[in-house]
């Protein structure tokens, strides 16, 4: 069998439902890892370091960056994100499946890093429902919400270089479909070559 685990990433328009599609998913899988990043915006209420992200000044976050220890960052809204590396290989090595769940730039930048990851876009059934789960999660100034729906478009362009779509009309049914793509995932040859390398070496 393949032993390392397989990378996923994960993006979609802020308000989308990301972050609970994945929390939610993550329950029923064990064998999955969320990427915690590195960002340079303030916490939200509620957030923690080391859980939701690793907060950082600029000057941190570069220091990181430029000593080569992110896998990849962008700038997103007038903050950084960015991915630590270390625990993405060390999780992979020890055969879990990692998520990152990053904007766009950051993902095109895995997709030359990494092209045998899965790329999985979220998207809003419509623009009024994004709109409105966005007002609705009351997190961000109405200047912040402007300039994320106006990211929205942008990055809704960049469906086309994802190999998966997940429309979020609820939770439930987009959980069963990344459910269902993180198993087709383990059966596609690429994911089982060494294990038919190995079939064939006792044949
Ligand atoms: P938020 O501020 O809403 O938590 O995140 C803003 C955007 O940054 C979201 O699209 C989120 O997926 C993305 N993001 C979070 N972490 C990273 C990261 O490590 N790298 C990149 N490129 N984007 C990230």
């Amino acid at each position: 069998m393949n032993k390392k685990g397989s990378l996923f990433v994960f993006s979609g328009p802020s308000g989308v439902g990301k972050g609970t599609i994945m929390r939610n998913f993550i329950a029923t899988d064990p064998n999955s890892f969320i990427s915690v990043s590195a960002t340079t915006r303030r916490p939200r209420p509620g957030e923690e370091n080391g859980v939701h992200y690793y907060f950082m000044t600029e000057s941190e976050f570069v220091q990181l960056a430029e000593s080569g220890g992110m896998l990849e960052y962008a700038n997103f809204s007038g903050n950084y994100y960015g991915t630590p590396k270390k625990p993405v290989y060390e999780k992979l090595e020890e055969g879990k499946n990692v998520f990152l769940e990053i904007e766009v730039q950051g993902a095109a930048k895995i997709k030359q890093l990494c092209p045998e990851a899965i790329f999985i876009f979220v998207m809003p059934p419509d623009m009024h429902e994004l709109t409105r789960r966005l007002v609705d999660r009351n997190t961000e100034d109405q200047h912040t919400i402007e300039v994320r729906l106006s990211n929205a478009k942008r990055e809704i362009e960049q469906a086309k270089n994802y190999d998966y779509i997940i429309v979020n009309h609820t939770i439930e049914e987009a959980v069963n479909d990344l459910t269902a793509i993180v198993r087709s995932a383990k059966c596609t040859y690429d994911h089982m070559k060494n294990f038919i390398n190995e079939v064939l070496k006792d044949a």
